[in-house]
């Protein structure tokens, strides 16, 4: 999920929240679950410390612009009921990271809250990165970001890069016009490609794939590893359909050939290079040691294509022989084509995540995800938050206080279910657990975990 901008709304709407619902303060391993989870269960995964597989953490430089490739800033968005401020998840983030006293938030006290915020901003100073995760129960928290910043070091913070721009060369005008949102999105990715090419010292583009390939493509992702990278990110769903063909070098050569010095690709010609330059860069990540991140849900953007971002599509992609030494995690869970997702699980390098569903769905209807996932291949799955800020008054850290919330009242509602029909007994369902959580994660990044 990418930042926009909903505090205004919370703000101004001085949104009063039920002052009946008793909220949890300080760690997540106090959070009580939903009726119909077994409490001993709910405990359990309370007290599992996490590998958050997918979050934007900021870091503490002030308006950090480097957490999202495609902020949707420039877009206007309908948020669904969950994110929206009259859920009563903001206000128990709130009073569980800050102590905010209020059942409300009306303008006097928000005025206060911001003050408790800026208190806790101030007296953990760089460290507040490691005390988010601290508050929320989290060991290691991957952070998609086109860099790296202060505050996000290693081992407690690893690195997720973006990589679309790579697969972008040629110039994006005519794909930019096909809506509105992409007019908005592909000249980010534009800039970015450029940042690339200014980090190699490349004034221009190479006049030759192969010379693409060689000098910015390779070096690029090689940098990225030096530099921490334990995936790279495609957002692509938000440029295009995630049917990436299998086309033959020649052909993606003659095409980049055609265009490099200038002139307007046709869809189809662009198309074809994008998914050539998709499998390449897949390739090169599995052959560098880092797992591809592949975002796939039913949001967001007005004018965003979600048949275009179902996960089945990425079916040849997943079966090319060629591929097999890159794992592939499937961002989002592929939200509605969650069935979809747990489908590609058969394939032996192909995981997925629970982000953003942890904040966009309830965690009965994520609990009913998991009990698909699970009775499958429990060892695919991974926790994921896509914390990331929503405003100046929410920062990633509130997001990842309610994801993190739900999906451990999720988890612990799938397992229960799967102890009740006699599906798993109470020592697997606290292994599958264990294993959602953090080390399923830590087995495919290779992460040392305490
Ligand atoms: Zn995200």
């Amino acid at each position: 999920m990418k930042p926009y901008r909903i505090a205004t709304l919370l703000l101004s709407c001085g949104a009063s929240l039920p002052g009946c619902v008793s909220f949890p303060r300080g760690n997540t391993a106090a959070t009580p679950v939903r009726s119909g989870a077994d409490p001993e269960i709910a405990t359990f995964i309370g007290k599992i410390r996490a590998v958050d597989n997918h979050s934007h953490a900021n870091s503490v430089v002030p308006g950090d612009s480097d957490a999202d490739a495609l902020p949707l800033d420039g877009i206007p968005i309908d948020l669904p009921a969950q994110l929206r401020p009259d859920n009563p998840d903001w206000l128990a983030a709130y009073k569980a990271l800050y102590q905010y006293p209020h059942a409300d938030l009306s303008d006097a006290h928000t005025t206060e809250l911001r003050s408790l915020m800026q208190g806790v901003a101030k007296a953990q100073g760089e460290k507040f990165p490691t005390w988010v995760l601290d508050q929320v129960g989290t060991e290691v928290l991957l952070a998609n970001r086109i860099a790296m910043g202060p505050g996000l070091a290693p081992p407690r913070f690893r690195w997720v890069s973006y990589v679309d721009a790579l697969m972008l060369p040629l110039s994006t005008k005519a794909e930019a016009a096909a809506s509105p949102d992409r007019e908005v999105l592909f000249p980010l990715e534009d800039k970015l490609l450029q940042r690339y090419l200014s980090d190699l010292r490349i004034a221009n583009r190479p006049a030759t794939l192969d010379a693409y390939l060689k000098t910015v493509v390779t070096p690029t992702l090689e940098a990225q590893r030096k530099g921490g990278c334990v995936a790279v990110k495609f957002e692509a769903a938000y440029l295009r359909s995630l049917d990436f063909a299998d086309v033959p070098a020649g052909m993606a050569s003659e095409i980049y050939a055609k265009y490099a010095a200038g002139g307007e690709p046709s869809h189809a010609d662009y198309k074809a290079l994008q998914d050539f330059l998709f499998r390449t860069i897949a390739r090169e990540a599995g052959r560098l040691g880092m797992a591809v991140h592949i975002h796939s849900f039913e949001g967001f953007g007005p004018y965003y294509g979600a048949a275009g971002a179902d996960p089945l599509l990425l079916e040849s992609v997943f079966n090319d022989a060629t591929l097999r030494q890159t794992n592939f995690v499937i961002i989002h869970g592929g939200g509605v084509y969650a069935a979809h997702a747990g489908a590609m699980l058969w394939k032996p390098n192909v995981y997925a995540d629970v982000s953003l569903m942890t904040l966009v769905y309830t965690p009965a209807k994520l609990a009913e995800v998991l009990r698909g996932w699970l009775t499958q291949y429990p060892e695919k799955i991974l926790y994921g938050s896509d914390a990331v800020a929503l405003g100046p008054d929410m920062g990633w850290e509130v997001a990842a206080w309610i994801a993190a919330k739900n999906a451990r009242a999720a988890l612990a509602l799938a397992l229960s279910d799967m102890m009740r029909t006699g599906e798993v007994s109470r020592a697997r369902a606290e292994e599958i657990a264990t294993m959602v959580m953090r080390t399923n994660a830590a087995r495919l990044y290779k992460l040392e975990l305490k």
